[in-house]
């Protein structure tokens, strides 16, 4: 797989004068967590840090002038697609944004790796999102320049589970010997794929809360085995809610589920109110990737526990980080 190698992608890019091409990810595709260990992580975390200092101070930078990203957003974002735009712009560089892919030739049958070629020989870097599993890699294949994966349906959300863990870091100070409840749809939520398998990197005892037929994929809890974590299985958030550092929810992906029926039955069976929160310890983090729908009360929203709107602007700094390693300028 592309991400396993950490040799150098293009190899036009190696003659490219570059600040700092030994990051681990320079002209690296970005497509799963899977390539990171907890050295790399560090390292992006720190940068983030660096990115959200620089921004508070002097809101931008000029590392990547002259670079272009392409945005290519197959399905609806707000915050994926604004937070890569923003990180671009803050850093000096410049974004073509395809949001409406149905204005592009897509629409005329183009093919998902011929729509690559093009815009790559326009741009530096590529964030794609796009319903299907494994449609990042098809894309990353297709292309000598780096591919972000921004989402590749209910598959995997790389750079949603990096923002995650560093506001983890962020809030609580730690990533080892933290109790971590993810809780809604787990089946769907790419965003909880991502995160639960970077977080087996730490030491973190896992609790899933979800209705039976939303169950976390055997396929994550195979690997949580195989890599000796402890994991919980409950299906209601009062047996988890005062024992948690975090408490990860998740919306019910209504555009997953073939049938209506279903998503109906089970779309508002959680509600985080004060109520949930009152059982809750007085330094645990409410997290959710947003957007939330019924599952958080906004009564919760001024709880200094709802840690959500900082997670959210820790995307941005996440991404100023992702694209300056990629691009080399880390
Ligand atoms: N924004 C997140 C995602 O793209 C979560 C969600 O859509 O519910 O996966």
């Amino acid at each position: 797989m592309l991400y396993q190698s950490y040799d150098m992608k293009d190899p036009h890019q190696a003659a490219v004068p570059a600040d700092n091409v030994n990051n681990g990810l320079y002209g690296q595709d970005i497509l799963s967590v899977k390539q990171f260990n907890r050295q790399l992580l560090t390292y992006i975390m720190g940068v983030a840090d660096e990115m959200r200092a620089l921004v508070k101070r002097f809101g931008k930078a000029n590392l990547l002038d002259g670079k272009i990203l392409a945005n290519l957003f197959y399905e609806p974002s707000t915050r994926t697609s604004s937070s890569f735009q923003a990180a671009m712009l803050r850093l000096g560089g410049r974004v073509i944004a395809i949001n409406e892919v149905r204005y592009s030739s897509v629409t005329k049958g183009e093919s998902l790796p011929d729509t690559v070629r093009t815009l790559e020989s326009y741009c530096d870097v590529i964030v794609i999102r796009h319903p299907e599993v494994g449609s990042a890699a098809i894309a990353a294949k297709a292309a000598r320049k780096p591919v972000i994966n921004a989402g590749d349906g209910p598959g995997e959300h790389p750079t949603q589970a990096l923002l995650d863990l560093y506001t983890i870091a962020d809030e609580l100070k730690r990533l080892d010997g933290l109790k971590v409840a993810m809780l809604g749809d787990l089946k769907y939520g790419r965003t909880v794929h991502s995160l639960t398998r970077l977080l087996s990197l730490y030491d973190t005892e896992f609790y899933f809360v979800s209705p039976e037929i939303l169950r976390m994929p055997e396929e994550i809890l195979q690997e949580l085995r195989q890599s000796g974590h402890t994991y919980h299985e409950f299906e209601d958030v009062h047996d988890v809610i005062s024992k948690v550092d975090v408490l990860y929810v998740t919306r019910v992906q209504r555009e997953r589920f073939d049938d209506p029926d279903e998503y109906e039955r089970v779309k508002d069976y959680y509600v985080i109110d004060p109520e949930v929160m009152s059982k809750a310890k007085q330094d645990m983090i409410l997290m959710h990737p947003l957007p939330r729908v019924y599952e958080i009360d906004m009564r919760v929203d001024d709880d200094p526990r709802a840690a959500y709107f900082r997670q959210m602007e820790n995307g941005m700094y996440i991404r100023m980080a992702l694209l300056a390693a990629v691009l080399g300028k880390a």
